[in-house]
C-alpha cells in the first residue's frame, strides 16, 4: 500500500489505510494510465473520507466474475471504462433510465441486492458545458461521431432539449442508429445522421460542435475529424471530448476561425465528481473541483 500512496501522489503517507477504509476503483483494460485514482482520491483526502480508489485491469473473459467478486468484497462503487461499458450491464442489479437508453454504464453504486448501474459521463459533460458557459437548449449541435461518448453526446442534447443535432459519423450506419435511438426518446426527429464527408447538408450558419471522434487523441495529434476552414468558421463554440494533447487540431481550428473551444478534461473530472456524489451522497463544492483540477492538469501536462 506504500507504493500505491507513492503512486497516486494525492494521500498522506502518514495517512492510515485501515481495515474499516471502503475501496472503490476502476475496471478496463488497459487502465494503467488512467487518471480516475487521482480525482477520487483527493476527493476523499478533501472530504476526510476513509476511502480508498484504485484500479483494477479486467479481462472481457472475467467481467462479470470481477463484478460480481468485487460485490462479495464489499466494494462501495466502481467505474467501468473501455471495453466494458456495455458488456458489464449484464452483472447489474438495476440501472438508471438514462444510462439505459444510452446503453452503455460507467459508474457501479452499491445497493443489498447489488451494483446499480448509471452513466455518468452524459452529467459530467452537462456540467462541464455549464462549467464553459454553454447551454445546449435551441441550439443547433453537430456531433462529430457516434461511438459511445457520442451516445452520451446525442442524449444529453435531447435532455436539454437542443433545437437541431446532426450527427457526423465515417460509418453513417452507426450514426443512423444513434439517431433513430435520440429521436425516440425525444420523441420528435430531433437528430439527422449523415457521412462526415456529407457535413455541406449542414445549413445552419452557426453551430456548437462536440467533437467525440478518437481522432487527434496523443501520439495522433496533428490530425482533425474534419480539416476544412469554411466548416470551422461557423463552429461557435467547440468542445473537444479529447483531453491529451491539452489542445487539440479539432481546438486549434476552432480558435484560427475565431470560435471558441474546450477540451474534455473537465468532463473526466466531473463524470468523476457525479460518481463521488453517488457513492458517498455528498455534493462536491466548487473550490474542491478547481482544487482537483489543478491536480489533474498538472497530471496531463507532466
Ligand atoms: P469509440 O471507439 O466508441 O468511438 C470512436 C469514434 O471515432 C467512432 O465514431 C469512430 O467512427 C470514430 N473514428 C475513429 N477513428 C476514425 C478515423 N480514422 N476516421 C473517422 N472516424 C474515426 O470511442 P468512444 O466513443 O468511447 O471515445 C471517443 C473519444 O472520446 C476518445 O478519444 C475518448 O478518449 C474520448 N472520451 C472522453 C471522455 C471524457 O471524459 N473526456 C469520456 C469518454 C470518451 P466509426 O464508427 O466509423 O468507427
Amino acid at each position: 500500500m506504500a507504493d500505491k500512496t507513492q503512486e497516486t501522489g494525492t494521500i498522506s503517507k502518514n495517512e492510515k489505510i485501515s481495515a474499516t477504509t471502503s475501496v472503490c476503483g476502476l475496471i478496463g483494460n488497459p487502465v494503467g494510465h488512467s487518471l480516475s485514482p487521482l480525482i477520487h482520491n483527493s476527493l476523499a483526502e478533501i472530504f476526510g473520507h476513509d476511502l480508498i480508489y484504485t484500479a483494477f485491469c479486467v479481462s472481457g473473459e472475467g467481467l462479470l466474475s470481477a463484478v460480481k467478486g468485487a460485490f462479495e468484497l464489499g466494494i462501495k462503487g466502481l467505474n467501468v471504462t473501455v471495453p466494458h461499458k456495455v458488456a458489464v450491464m449484464d452483472s447489474l442489479c438495476d440501472i438508471d433510465p438514462i444510462a439505459e437508453h444510452i446503453g452503455a454504464v460507467n459508474t457501479l453504486v452499491r445497493t443489498k441486492e447489488g451494483f446499480k448501474g448509471y452513466n455518468t459521463d452524459v452529467y459530467g459533460l452537462k456540467r462541464a458545458l455549464i462549467s464553459e458557459g454553454v447551454t445546449l437548449q435551441d441550439e443547433t449541435v453537430v456531433i462529430l461521431g457516434a461511438g459511445g461518448a457520442s451516445r452520451a453526446c446525442a442524449f444529453l442534447c435531447a435532455m436539454e432539449k437542443a433545437g437541431r443535432v446532426y450527427i457526423l459519423n465515417r460509418s453513417v450506419d452507426k450514426a443512423r442508429a444513434l439517431a433513430k435511438d435520440v429521436n425516440d426518446y425525444a420523441g420528435k426527429a430531433l437528430c439527422t445522421a449523415l457521412a462526415l464527408s456529407d457535413r455541406g447538408q449542414i445549413t445552419e450558419e452557426s453551430f456548437i460542435v462536440l467533437q467525440a471522434t478518437s481522432i487527434g487523441l496523443f501520439p495522433d495529434s496533428d490530425k482533425a475529424p474534419v480539416e476544412d476552414a469554411t466548416f470551422y468558421e461557423r463552429v461557435r463554440f467547440g468542445f473537444d471530448l479529447i483531453y491529451r494533447p491539452a489542445q487539440t487540431k479539432f481546438m486549434k481550428l476552432v480558435n484560427d476561425a475565431g470560435g471558441r473551444s474546450a477540451n474534455g478534461l473537465k468532463m473526466l473530472l466531473y463524470q468523476a465528481v457525479e460518481a463521488y456524489e453517488l457513492w458517498n451522497g455528498v455534493s462536491v463544492p466548487d473550490e474542491s473541483v478547481h482544487e482537483v483540477q489543478k491536480l489533474l492538469e498538472e497530471a496531463v501536462n507532466r
